[in-house]
């Protein structure tokens, strides 16, 4: 994850789909067409070394294929570095169904595609995502065994996400201060859905000030309401004096506008991506001194909490695994400040380590 991965660089019209696969060594790629109920979809399996591909389902309006294509192998190489870091027997996948959330759904196509990732006999196992519902992801059911976090099963990973933030968040303050209280340090939260209202619960619990920014107005009424949590209109967020920044709405957040306006010393929150291009971000980071506690090693709550569905786990085990991304993210500190590399690449490493480590011990009897 040390770059940003572009299959539209590597795609030639000689080498269009093999070529952008060896970039990250993506180990199968499978393009699913039906006529009949206008399906198209990609699923991407990038390393099985730990175990079955996991990562989720997402549809979405793609201006072309190469446009899915570059995300599906972008996200499931995410998917098997997030695995590997939390110390998961999994590897990582990701599938993309080209076509309109809103106008293109239908039984057939679900089932269809439930038949595909059935195909590949558990190499892949899929969940939801961007763009898929509950109800979806039970039609795929009906065609395949491979399928977690359906309903009435594991259940609502926010809560166990956001317990990861926390914890992750309360490791960069041990860095950083010494201690891992936050009482009375100000957190700035953007994005008060499902995570970042759980997230503003353990900062008031913890005595954190809490500054929380939405788009949806009821929603940010509703939990400064409930938690005494001042709003911030806009992107003032970013010009606050504030102690820590949690993006926990969208990803690209930490880029070259806001980061000379960031007053911060920590970066912590359950956003995908929030380093628009990690290699220049991370390393300005690094430089400015603020200290980021990289995301999907914080935010990996949800996949335990998902994969507690698999190995037969609940909830309250799921909560005592993610307890140990503290131990994790000051591990990820140390190596950085030793090596001088920014947050995002130890982190990386430590994920290489341990697939390498893991791959070695499965070649033997
Ligand atoms: P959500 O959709 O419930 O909440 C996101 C919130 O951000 C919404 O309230 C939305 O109105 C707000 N938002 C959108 N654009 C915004 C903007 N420009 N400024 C301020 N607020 C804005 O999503 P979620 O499940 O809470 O996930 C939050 C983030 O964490 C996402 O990036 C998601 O990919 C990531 N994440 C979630 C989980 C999980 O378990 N839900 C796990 C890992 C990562």
């Amino acid at each position: 994850m040390s770059e940003v991965i572009n299959a539209s660089q590597t795609n030639t019209l000689e080498n269009p789909v093999l070529n952008p696969m060896s970039v990250y060594d993506h180990e199968q790629v499978v393009f699913c067409q039906d006529k009949a109920t206008g399906l198209k979809a990609i699923i991407a399996v990038h390393d099985t070394t730990l175990g079955p591909a996991l990562g989720g389902t997402r549809m979405w309006n793609y201006v072309n294929e190469l446009e899915a294509l570059t995300d599906v192998l972008r996200l499931s190489r995410g998917m098997t570095y997030k695995a590997a870091i939390s110390g998961l027997n999994l590897g990582g996948g990701k599938a993309v169904i080209i076509g309109d959330s809103k106008t293109d759904k239908s039984e057939a196509l679900f089932r269809r595609f439930g038949k595909f990732v059935d195909s590949l006999g558990g190499k892949y196992i899929t969940a939801e995502d961007v763009g898929i519902n509950p109800r979806d992801m039970q039609y795929v059911n009906m065609e395949t065994d491979f399928v977690t976090g359906l309903p009435g099963k594991s259940g609502d990973p926010s809560p166990v996400t956001a317990y990861g933030v926390f914890v992750g968040m309360k490791a960069a303050a041990k860095e950083r201060w010494g201690s891992d209280s936050l009482e009375g340090k100000k957190v700035a939260v953007q994005g008060v859905g499902h995570v970042g209202e759980h997230l503003v619960k353990y900062l008031t619990e913890a005595g954190a000030k809490v500054y929380i920014n939405d788009i949806n107005q009821e929603q940010l009424k509703k939990v400064a309401q409930e938690y005494g949590a001042e709003v911030v209109e806009g992107d003032a967020l970013y010009d606050l004096d504030i102690d820590i920044y949690a993006p926990c709405a969208l990803g690209a957040t930490v880029n070259d506008e806001t980061i000379s306006r960031l007053k911060c010393s920590i970066i912590a929150g359950a956003a995908n991506n929030q380093l628009k291009d990690e290699t220049v971000h991370g390393k300005i980071l690094l430089e400015k001194g603020i200290l980021y506690a990289p995301d999907f090693v914080i935010n990996a709550g949800g996949l335990i909490n998902v994969n507690s569905e698999i190995v037969g786990y609940d909830q309250k085990e799921s909560f005592a695994m993610t307890e140990n991304i503290y131990n994790t993210t000051l591990n990820i500190f140390k190596i950085s400040k030793e090596k001088n590399i920014p947050t995002y690449q130890a982190a990386n490493q430590l994920a290489e380590e341990r697939i390498a480590a893991i791959g070695k011990i499965n070649q033997k009897w």
